[in-house]
């Protein structure tokens, strides 16, 4: 079985993040980047496939800058067989993102493609769904569990409330990769070694025989949250009184009770 699993890069989760000068982009200065987390799910299901059936290649592949190099040696290092780096010159949406990658799965024809549910930073859950229209495939987001049989998938998700969907589709077929589908391996030292000696293929949008994407959205301008206000001790009183003062804020300025 062929699979394809698309990585992004996203800054990492503990990351302080600050505004370019013109507001338009995050300043990359000090900002430590990885690979987006649904995406170690969307790979580590990849990888128990191929396990289980004992057979299959594995492509990691990543649209971007070369950049994002790094994420495609992480998921070789996790036990892809090879890499797929496709780069752009300047940075496009989702949009022109998933049709660039939809013609990488044209041209890899892989029986499924994982991807994570979201990016963690734009949080946009476009890509995946995206890239499947662009193909006519069936797609599932949000994904728990996944069962093979033969060419048969059944696939479950949860959605609001916790009641489960259940769906069944004929391969091809994208699935968004939500946590509870398995928990990630550790990267190995061996694998960490094995990792550099595996093929990395670079490619432009115009190698795979589409146009540049193009970019049909603009982000005008990022914000800062506001402020939050300082936090207030309450000390040196009898607590009964600490209490009830806590009490009446909470009531008359927070207006949470
Ligand atoms: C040359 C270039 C430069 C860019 N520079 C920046 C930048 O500086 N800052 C910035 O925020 N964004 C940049 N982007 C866009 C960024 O890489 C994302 O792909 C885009 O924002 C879509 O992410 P999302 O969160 O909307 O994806 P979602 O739809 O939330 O992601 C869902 C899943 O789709 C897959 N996916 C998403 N994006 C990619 C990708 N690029 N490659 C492979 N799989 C993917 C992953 O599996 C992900 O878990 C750039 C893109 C290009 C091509």
């Amino acid at each position: 079985m062929k699979i394809m699993v698309l990585l992004k890069r996203t800054p990492d989760t503990e990351a302080r993040i600050k505004l370019s000068a013109d507001g338009k982009t995050i300043d990359d200065e000090g900002i430590q980047y990885i690979l987006n987390p649904y995406d170690e799910f969307a790979l580590e299901e990849a990888l128990q496939i191929k396990d289980k059936l004992g057979s299959g290649e594995i492509i990691a592949c990543s649209y971007g800058t070369e950049a994002q190099r790094d994420i495609i040696v992480r998921g070789l290092a996790m036990g892809a067989d090879r890499g797929l780096l496709i780069t752009a010159e300047a940075r496009r949406d989702s949009l022109g993102i998933s049709k660039v990658l939809a013609k990488a799965v044209e041209k890899e024809q892989p029986d499924i493609v994982f991807c994570g549910k979201q990016g963690i930073d734009d949080d946009n859950m476009h890509v995946g769904v995206m890239v499947a229209e662009y193909l006519g495939w069936p797609h599932v987001n949000v994904v728990n569990k996944l069962t093979l049989d033969g060419r048969t998938a059944t696939v479950e998700r949860e959605v609001e409330g916790g009641q489960m969907e259940v769906y069944e589709s004929q391969l091809p077929l994208i699935i968004g990769a939500n946590k509870a589908l398995n928990s990630p391996r550790y990267v190995s030292l061996p694998g960490i070694m094995k990792a550099k000696r595996k093929p990395l293929d670079v490619l432009t949008a115009a190698d795979l025989g589409g146009e540049a994407a193009t970019c049909k959205s603009e982000i005008i301008g990022y914000q800062y949250p506001p402020e939050k206000p300082p936090g207030r001790l309450f000390k040196d009183k009898p607590l009964a009184e600490m209490v009830d003062e806590v009490v009446r804020l909470l009531r008359e300025e927070a207006k949470v009770i």
